[in-house]
């Protein structure tokens, strides 16, 4: 996060992630829905499912104010990753409609079982 060659951009300072089980229940599938009822949370699939918090990071004033002190995770995070580089293929899910999208798209049986609790189309 915010390296030399990061410029102006400090996106990946915005926010903070926690990875979250797959949801395989009407229960798990209640659980995210509750979360994306919050502002400033949101979900992403990439080699897992994550929650995301969008929060600034207290020490980003236009640049890292702790830069060789910077928590590891902030280390580690390369280019590479970054969703800037094109090379990202996280699929967001920012609300309740997308994450049904979602469901309904990539897990069939789930699907039937929260479209009949829910009395979905
Ligand atoms: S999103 Fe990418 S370019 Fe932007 S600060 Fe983070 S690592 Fe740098
Ligand atoms: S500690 Fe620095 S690099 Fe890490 S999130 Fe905060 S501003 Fe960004």
């Amino acid at each position: 996060m915010t390296t030399n060659s990061c410029g102006d951009c400090a996106l990946c300072c915005g926010y903070v992630t926690v990875e979250t089980e797959d949801p395989t229940s009407i229960e798990d599938v209640d659980h995210l829905l509750w979360l994306l009822a919050h502002k400033n949370i949101q979900l992403f699939v990439d080699d897992g499912l994550y929650v995301q918090f969008i929060t600034p990071c207290k020490h980003q004033d236009g640049k890292c104010a702790i830069y060789p002190n910077r928590p590891d995770i902030c280390m580690d995070y390369g280019l590479d990753a970054c969703e800037t580089s094109g090379k990202d293929k996280r699929i967001y899910l920012k609300d309740h409609k997308e994450l049904l999208s979602y469901i309904k798209e990539h897990k069939h049986d789930l699907w039937q079982e929260v479209k009949d609790k829910r009395q979905l189309a």
